[in-house]
């Protein structure tokens, strides 16, 4: 019997496992298996500083090659094709077997394409792993004009990062409002107003029909007939959790491999982590497929500790940033079935506040702008089921230490 752990993914989750790994105890091999050529690395920046041109692919290293060296942790190239959980071995592209002991899923998730006519001309780009980024930058550049499907987060943060590089950005949204998804009309608006601001063009209600050019892109045109050039796309409009491997070896699935609190599946010697995983959030009293770093890490952790047959349980609070242009958004807990919304600003400052979400009269999200206090408070205060009066919130005059 194999005394070995392998992780599956070179992933934001597979740093942090490691490392909880060894502090839980785990005596035995330490095996990651990734498709992608790198070590673990900061997706983050790829939307944002490295994509600016202010990163280095070694800036965004999670941790040095000597770190893993330390932990005795190896890492192998590699595509994982099948998972046999009869003879716990794991089937690589290259006709590999590699036996384990036990398993941790990492598999992350990867980008929604769209099919649409033209969809396949050079120059469309989607942005999720250093790969994407690489094969964009080749093609943007000072003065081009760069259209971004998708007014999420992660198309936001590119035109802001293409403004920056002194691109023109235009950014086309399905919805009638940019960040529908996530957050309140007071926030898109913000946004809307921000970027305007700052020089990119936001259109909101544009349904993308078709893409126009000879081999290159040279044109974005929606349903209602209206056209963009471009000299680049950029598309963002979500991604689908990498769980087929794990359905294929009977493990359940639905939308994101299923993982109880110890971030256990229905098979005992396989755990998973990060964006491939649905869990029950007791906070929220629901199942949760969260895209977040800090959700990456913290199961992570609990999934080590029940490798190690160690009784630890997930259930941290859901939290999100996002950087665009000089504002960092801070976002805690989740918004959906909010009822009242409170908003705390500075009449004289423009580009920072916090809206505060509330259900039934109790906090359960916030959305801080340049607001790293409110931030604090608002995590302790859901986390924690503490009390809050609104209308203390709302008072900017009251200072953050005296809100509780
Ligand atoms: P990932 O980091 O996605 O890694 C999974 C790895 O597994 C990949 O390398 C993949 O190729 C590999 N893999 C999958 N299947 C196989 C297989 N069969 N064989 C071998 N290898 C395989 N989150 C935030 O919290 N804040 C942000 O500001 C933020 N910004 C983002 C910006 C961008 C552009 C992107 C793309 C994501 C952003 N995210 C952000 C989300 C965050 O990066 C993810 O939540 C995080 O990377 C999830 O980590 P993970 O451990 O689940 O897996």
């Amino acid at each position: 019997m194999t005394n070995k752990c392998i992780i599956l993914g070179a992933s934001h989750a597979a740093a942090q496992l490691v490392t909880s790994l060894r502090q839980e105890g785990w005596e035995g091999e330490i095996q990651v298996i990734s498709d992608e050529p790198y070590l673990p690395y900061h997706r983050p920046p790829l939307s944002k500083a490295f994509l600016a041109g202010d990163k280095s692919i070694d800036d965004l290293q999670i941790r040095p090659q000597s770190f893993y060296d330390k932990l005795n942790v190896r890492f192998q190239q590699g595509r994982v094709t099948q998972v046999n959980r009869v003879e716990k071995s794991l089937l690589l592209e290259s006709g590999e077997e590699l036996q384990f002991s036990k398993l941790a899923l990492c598999t992350g998730a990867r980008v929604k394409k769209v099919s649409l006519p033209g969809s396949d001309l050079k120059g469309i780009h989607y942005l999720r792993n250093i790969a994407d980024v690489q094969g964009l930058q080749g093609d943007i550049g000072q003065g081009k004009r760069v259209v971004i499907i998708g007014g999420g987060y992660i198309g936001l943060e590119a035109a802001s990062a293409m403004r920056k590089l002194g691109m023109h950005a235009t950014v086309l949204e399905r919805s009638s409002r940019i960040l529908q998804r996530v957050s309140a009309p007071e926030l898109s608006a913000f946004y809307q107003r921000i970027h305007t601001e700052e020089g990119a063009d936001i259109r909101t209600n544009m349904s993308v029909s078709k893409f126009v050019g000879d081999s290159y892109v040279e044109k974005v045109v929606c349903e209602d007939g209206t056209e963009f050039q471009a000299d680049l796309v950029v598309i963002g409009i979500g991604v689908n959790p990498n769980v087929e491997l794990a359905e294929s070896a009977g493990i359940s699935v639905d939308n994101g491999i299923l993982v109880d609190k110890h971030c256990q599946t229905n098979d005992p010697d396989i755990v998973a982590a990060g964006d491939c995983t649905r869990h029950f959030n007791e906070i929220y009293g629901r199942s949760l497929r969260l895209e977040s770093v800090p959700n990456a890490n913290e199961q992570a952790k609990v999934a080590a500790a029940t490798i190690c047959g160690h009784d630890k349980e997930y259930n941290s609070l859901p939290w999100f940033w996002s950087d665009q242009y000089d504002l960092k958004l801070q976002i805690s807990g989740l918004s959906e079935g909010y009822d009242q919304i409170i908003v705390r600003k500075d009449p004289d400052k423009d580009r920072s506040f916090a809206a505060f979400y509330f259900k039934e009269g109790k906090l359960i999200s916030a959305d801080c702008i340049n607001r790293p206090q409110e931030f604090m408070l608002s995590k302790k205060i859901i986390s924690q089921s503490l009390n809050v009066d609104p209308e203390r919130l709302e008072n900017n005059s009251i200072p953050v230490n005296q809100l509780l």
